[in-house]
């Protein structure tokens, strides 16, 4: 039964393949170095796809990937109506946060939103009882409110350092995100022993490094 898991490169990937390795899964050739996107492991039913980032939880809500590791800030923009979350990885911490401009107050009444996260900003702002009009960007958040496209900003804050640098502050906490483990519910389902076997294992391995 062949199983297919959705990585991204670059941070989350990093943390990810020590992981894997603890759980007894590695790919066969070095991924950082390859141009390849689909890659064979040490386990002859198991391969290994690289996507973007926000691409991951897409392959696993259509099946086209079996299992992935997704940041929690690209779960809560996507339908995960056919997707389960069963583990916190607990890598690449960071947290949601609105930011602005330093000591700037907001303008009373409607508020413009700058950011990539438009779901998680539509609903934040709605839960305070805001009226915000909201901008997708797709990157340098921290401009917007510099050049006068937004009054805030949503975005992922980890030291903060990125904001202060652009004379920005971090003002509300939206959400706590990690990169959890994601699951196909039907490949949970039809390939029950081999995914679950896996989920057990890196269960075990977080378990380990949070005890550690
Ligand atoms: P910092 O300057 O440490 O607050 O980092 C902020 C920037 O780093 C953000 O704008 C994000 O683009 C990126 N970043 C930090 N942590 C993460 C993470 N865990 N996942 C994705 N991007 C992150």
């Amino acid at each position: 039964m062949q199983i297919t898991i959705a990585l991204t490169k670059g941070r989350i990937l990093k943390e990810t393949l020590p992981l894997l390795a603890a759980a007894g899964l590695e790919p066969l050739e070095d991924i950082a170095q390859s141009r390849k996107l689909i890659f064979p492991t040490n386990q002859d039913n198991v391969r290994l796809l690289i996507l973007r980032g926000s691409d991951v939880p897409t392959y696993v809500q259509h099946g086209a990937a079996d299992l992935g590791v997704a940041g929690k800030d690209n779960l809560l923009e996507h339908d995960t109506s056919n997707i389960y979350e069963p583990l916190d990885l607990k890598i690449a911490r960071c947290r949601l946060m609105t930011a602005g401009i330093k000591g700037a107050a907001l303008p009373k009444g409607r508020i413009k939103v700058a950011t990539k996260f438009v779901q998680s900003a539509k609903r934040y702002y709605a839960a305070q009882g805001r009226q915000a009009d909201i901008i997708k960007l797709y990157g340098a958040m921290e401009l917007a409110p510099l050049m006068d496209l937004a009054d805030e900003i949503v975005d992922i804050v980890d030291t903060g350092n990125t904001l202060k640098a652009n004379g920005l502050e971090a003002r509300e906490h939206i959400a706590h995100i990690s990169s959890r483990l994601i699951v196909n519910k039907a490949s949970m389902k039809m390939k029950y022993g081999p995914i679950n076997t896996l989920i057990e294992r890196l269960r075990h391995v977080v378990c380990a490094r949070e005890t550690a």
